[in-house]
């Protein structure tokens, strides 16, 4: 095979050529998705805004007539539904899972639509936590997709590996907090990305700064981060604000009212895809 028609996914080619170095372990979607375009949003801990970001990146998307999806892969701290409002439970048809619908036409699902209470913690181990990963990508009915968007769960462990090995992703978004920096979370982050040959679209820097109501000036609270992803090698696509209505309106369910344009960089490098 010449190096021009390889996609890279050894596991949808039977070309048995010098490139084939190892077994790959994608896994396809079931025949009846057709999903353009995969972006994983990870991040080196939890806490920092991942599924707020994802979910943020998903409205903007949805509004500029996207059809989105948001495969909520963090399933010991799934967020996702509360953001949208979610409380329905996943429906099944013959085919496979079917994911809920927010307001504005984006698909979720999310181990919260499966669950009997939404307060029940999940405590399973890894194997079967990754093994709902697989089945969430395989056996939900996206259906057609311009972009599905997969809130990855945090960190550098077992979970996040599934995810990276089993899905071939077109890129990934990573979000940090400026503390990250201090303490390498991003640098982790980003060399497991690098070890497993992902495209890292950029960085979005959350909880950046905080401006005053009073006088408008900004504090970045945890210091300052400017230059500091230079030597990252990567793009830092945008810096979100601490804001007390951004929290707001993820409580309530409300995320499809963002308007803040902090993630036009993000959405329009998803777009170059
Ligand atoms: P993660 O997915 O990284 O664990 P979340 O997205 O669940 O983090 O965010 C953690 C909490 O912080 C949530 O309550 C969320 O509403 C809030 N939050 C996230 N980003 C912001 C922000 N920029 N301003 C205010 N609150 C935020």
């Amino acid at each position: 095979m010449s190096e021009n028609s390889c996609s890279g996914n050894c596991a949808s080619c039977g070309s048995n050529c010098a490139e084939r170095k190892t077994e790959s372990l994608f896994e396809p979607t079931r025949e009846f998705n057709d999903i353009k375009h995969i972006i994983a949003i990870v991040s080196g801990k939890g806490g920092v805004g991942k599924s707020a970001v994802t979910s943020m990146l998903a409205v903007s998307l949805a509004k500029k007539g996207y059809k989105v999806g948001i495969l909520d892969a963090d399933i010991t701290g799934p967020s996702i539904p509360k953001a949208f409002g979610i409380t329905a439970k996943a429906m099944q048809n013959e085919l496979g899972i079917l994911p809920a619908e927010t307001k504005s036409g984006i698909k979720i699902i999310s181990v919260n639509m499966l669950l009997p209470d939404g307060e029940q913690p999940v405590v399973w181990r890894g194997p079967v936590i990754a093994g709902l990963v697989k089945q969430f990508w395989q056996d939900v009915v996206w259906g057609e997709l311009d972009y599905l968007l997969v809130d990855c769960p945090p960190g550098t462990g077992d979970v996040p590996l599934t995810v990276f090995q089993t899905i071939k992703l077109d890129g990934a978004v990573v979000v940090t907090s400026p503390q990250d920096l201090v303490s390498l979370i991003v640098k982790k982050a980003l060399n497991m990305a690098n070890m497993m040959n992902i495209n890292v679209l950029g960085i979005v820097e959350n909880m950046s700064y905080i401006v005053c109501p009073d006088c408008g000036k900004k504090f970045s609270v945890f210091g300052e981060s400017d230059g500091a992803y230079d030597d990252f090698g990567v793009k830092l696509l945008g810096k979100l604000p601490i804001d007390p209505s951004l929290a707001t309106m993820i409580d309530n369910g409300n995320v499809e009212l963002y308007e803040g344009d902090a993630l036009n960089n993000a959405v329009n490098e998803i777009e170059t895809l």
